[in-house]
């Protein structure tokens, strides 16, 4: 049985993730420093508390596990904290990473699976986006992920270390089997604060109806998290059966605005959503889309959850699991 040690798997996707490499036969262990997961997300899979920068620590972990490969997930993601404090999105991202990287390299583990992020491609001019789009990021976050990238290409050459970077767009949604989902603090993304809406009545704002797009609201791709836990499942095969290193893009490949979200939300609950238009966000793109038509192609993924409804629902569906819990 192949063992995979997984960063940050008390995170939303890492979470996911890990309990559908275990669902698949991997023998899996997460390490999470807890400062954003949440240890309920790990119940039943072995876990260690460590921050990345303990790199001793991580590498005796790895050699003791026998790790043949480790699922990267743990970093910071919110463009706009990245924004106003981007000594720690360096720090977090790409010094944890270093230090992950330098772990792997004492350990002699020699495959890994990348979270990376349509964030760097920051504005593209191709749209559905292919992964030969230049690297363009136009916040920190979106650079931590291009070092970091970066970085593996050079240990490709050099270390003969196999990696995947996996370019998600806009993840959401919840595995309708588990009661993993979307729980970040604060919470800064689209689909929970509509649901939130909601469920407390006071309004969301949306940042800007007046870009060039056909409704004025920005367009994105977004990506059941179990359709990107799965592309993870591949990724990882992929290189255990000795496979090169790639990127790829996972999203759906079809684009929704800003207001189709908001009728998706109240078509699923029922519910009008009140809201109110407020100013453009800073480094917004108008459209990020995926083509990931290469991801198809190449590792023979197909989303689940293609419909941007099917997608709401389950992520109703946890919303309403959590409002009568807390
Ligand atoms: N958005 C919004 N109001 C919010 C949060 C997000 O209008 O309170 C918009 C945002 O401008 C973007 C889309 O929803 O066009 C998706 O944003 P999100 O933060 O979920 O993901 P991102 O695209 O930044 O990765």
């Amino acid at each position: 049985m192949k063992k995979i040690l997984v960063t940050g798997g008390a995170g939303y996707i890492g979470s996911n993730t890990a309990h559908l490499l275990v669902r698949r036969g991997f023998d899996v262990m997460v390490v999470d420093d807890l400062s954003r997961g949440h240890a309920h997300n790990v119940a039943g899979i072995p876990f260690r508390r460590l921050n990345l920068s303990e790199s001793g620590a991580l590498a005796d972990v790895l050699a003791r596990e026998k790790a043949d490969a480790v699922i990267h997930f743990a970093a910071y993601i919110a463009v706009g904290e990245s924004t106003q404090n981007p000594e720690l999105y360096f720090s977090n991202n790409v010094g944890g990473t270093i230090s992950l990287l330098a772990a792997m390299a004492q350990a002699k583990v020699k495959r890994l699976v990348f979270s990376s992020t349509a964030a760097v491609y920051g504005m593209p001019k191709i749209v559905p986006i292919p992964e030969e789009s230049p690297f363009a990021p136009v916040n920190p976050y979106g650079e931590t992920k291009v070092m970091i990238e970066t970085m593996l290409g050079w240990l490709d050459q050099y270390s003969g270390l196999r990696s995947i970077a996996l370019r998600y767009f806009n993840a959401c949604g919840s595995d309708p089997e588990s009661d993993l989902g979307e729980e970040h603090d604060p919470e800064t993304h689209l689909i929970p604060l509509l649901l939130k809406a909601i469920v407390t009545g006071n309004p969301i704002t949306l940042f800007g109806d007046d870009y060039d797009t056909p409704d004025g609201t920005c367009i994105r791709d977004y990506i059941h998290v179990m359709d990107l836990a799965a592309a993870h499942v591949l990724a990882v095969e992929n290189l255990l059966a000795g496979g090169a290193s790639d990127a790829f893009n996972v999203g759906t490949g079809t684009g929704h605005s800003v207001l189709q979200v908001v009728r998706a939300v109240e078509e699923v609950t029922g519910n009008k959503v009140p809201y109110t238009i407020g100013p453009r966000r800073p480094g917004d793109p108008p459209s990020l889309v995926a083509n990931s038509e290469k991801l198809k192609r190449t590792l023979g993924w197909k989303p689940k959850f293609p419909d941007l409804t099917d997608i709401v629902k389950t992520a109703w569906q946890f919303e309403q699991k959590r409002s009568a819990t807390s």
